[in-house]
This record gives C-alpha cells, sequence and structure tokens, in this order.
C-alpha cells in the first residue's frame, strides 16, 4: 500500500526552484533514503511529503488523500505523520514524556492515556529514564531519541527523518537507524535524509536529487552494511 504519493510536484520561492517536478512513492514496510548536495531540494522535498509545505505544481497524496483538498491538514499531519527535525524542535520548557504526549493532547487524547503512550514509545526507544527530564538536562544522543519518540507515538504510518543522525557518534547513529528501520518493518514508510552512505544502507531505495530534480534511484537493497 502506497502511504504517499508525490506526483510531478515542483516548489518555487521567487526565483530559486527548489524542486522542479518530482514524482516519487513510498509503501508500507518501504524505507527510501534521500541523498543529495546541500540545497538540492532535500529538505523541500520531506516538508511537501509531509504536509507542512505546499507545492507549487503538482500534487501530495498521503494514505489516498490529495493533501490538496484535505481541510484540516494539522490534524492529518498529527495523525499520520511523524517528523524528526534537523535542529529537534522539542520544547525545552516541558519534559522529555510532555514533549512527546503533546501530540498525542493535542489530538484529543486525555493526560493519562497520552502520558502512558509516551512513557511506552520513551521506553521503546531506550529513553525511558530521560522521562521525567527537561532537554537541556538530556545529552545530544538522549535528545536524539526523545525526537524519534515523539515522531513514533501514535501508530503514525508515514515517519519523515531529515539527517536525524546528524551530529551523533556511529553507536548512537546506528540505533537510532535500527528504531526506524524496525517501525518500517512494522508497516510505516520511511523517508529519510541523510548525508552518510552508512546509513543510507538501510534504505530499500536511495533516491538522489540535484538542483531540484532525481538524478538517480536505485533499488538495491544493500544488506552488507548492516
Ligand atoms: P537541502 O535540504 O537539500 O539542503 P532545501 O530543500 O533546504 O535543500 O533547499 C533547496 C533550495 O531551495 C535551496 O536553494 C534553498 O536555498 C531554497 N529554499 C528552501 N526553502 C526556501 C525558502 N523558504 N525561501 C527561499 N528559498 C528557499
Ligand atoms: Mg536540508
Amino acid at each position: 500500500m502506497t502511504v504517499v504519493r508525490l506526483l510531478d510536484v515542483t516548489r518555487v520561492h521567487g526565483e530559486v526552484h527548489a524542486l522542479r517536478g518530482v514524482s516519487l512513492e513510498v509503501s508500507c514496510g518501504e524505507l527510501v533514503a534521500v541523498m543529495g548536495p546541500s540545497g538540492s531540494g532535500k529538505s523541500t522535498l520531506l516538508n511537501l511529503a509531509g504536509g507542512l509545505d505546499r507545492p507549487t505544481s503538482g500534487s501530495v497524496t498521503i494514505e489516498g488523500r490529495d493533501l490538496a483538498a484535505v481541510k484540516d491538514l494539522a490534524a492529518l499531519r498529527r495523525r499520520s505523520v511523524g517528523y524528526v527535525f534537523q535542529d529537534l524542535n522539542l520544547i525545552p520548557s516541558l519534559t522529555a514524556a510532555e514533549n512527546v504526549m503533546l501530540p498525542r493532547e493535542l489530538d484529543g487524547v486525555r493526560a493519562g492515556p497520552a502520558r502512558e503512550q509516551a512513557r511506552a514509545v520513551l521506553e521503546e526507544v531506550g529513553a525511558g529514564q530521560a522521562a521525567d527530564r527537561f532537554p537541556g538536562q538530556l545529552s545530544g544522543g538522549q535528545r536524539q531519541r526523545v525526537a524519534i519518540a515523539r515522531a513514533l507515538v501514535g501508530e503514525r504510518r508515514l515517519l519523515l527523518a531529515d539527517e536525524p543522525t546528524g551530529a551523533l557518534d556511529t553507536a548512537t547513529g546506528d540505533e537510532i537507524l535500527r528504531l526506524l528501520r524496525e517501525r518500517c518493518d512494522a508497516g510505516a514508510a520511511v523517508l529519510l535524509v541523510t548525508h552518510e552512505p552508512r546509513y543510507a544502507a538501510w534504505a530499500d531505495r536511495v533516491v538522489y536529487l540535484r538542483d531540484g530534480r532525481v538524478a538517480d534511484a536505485t533499488a538495491v537493497r544493500l544488506e552488507s552494511a548492516r
């Protein structure tokens, strides 16, 4: 089943053509790595795929719904899409558990169950001890796990991760990839932006962007690096 489909999508900012006609589908159970030089449109692609930005032309469909026709895009995003941003975007005045439960509460889940779900997913990503700490009290690796937990909570079908391994050491980076891969194997669709061939090796497909276009796509599953 296709979770996200981009059809001939362009995105223009004034004079800048960030994307110039990209088509891409990601299915349940598929992890697609997006690679390419800085400025090639990787983050733009992710933002469009998750409905955080709207295309200048072309269409984006999530779980069969054309985003152009969706009235409450925020609600669809909260239910279906989990993001891990480059800069994490954790709220410093909330504990790790509160950060993770926030999207559930915004979606109408009551505080008790939302907190239980948050703790369970924090445990799952190996950040159970961080639950009652604030982001500022955590190491970079722990903060990253909390951000991943926030993206996973609520069983979202589409996970978008923009260089989630950022400045992490390779052991923590591998752990993050293992978590994304597990969710994928459990049925999620994952789009992962990465510069590192080491992490792209966990993907089922690699899409290379150059100047806002798909320059190359390989469908080889590179088992050797796992
Ligand atoms: P990448 O993530 O591959 O580094 P981006 O998707 O961030 O690339 O950006 C692609 C191109 O679009 C770049 O030239 C960038 O400067 C431009 N761009 C992205 N967002 C905006 C924006 N909001 N306004 C103007 N230009 C933008
Ligand atoms: Mg980027």
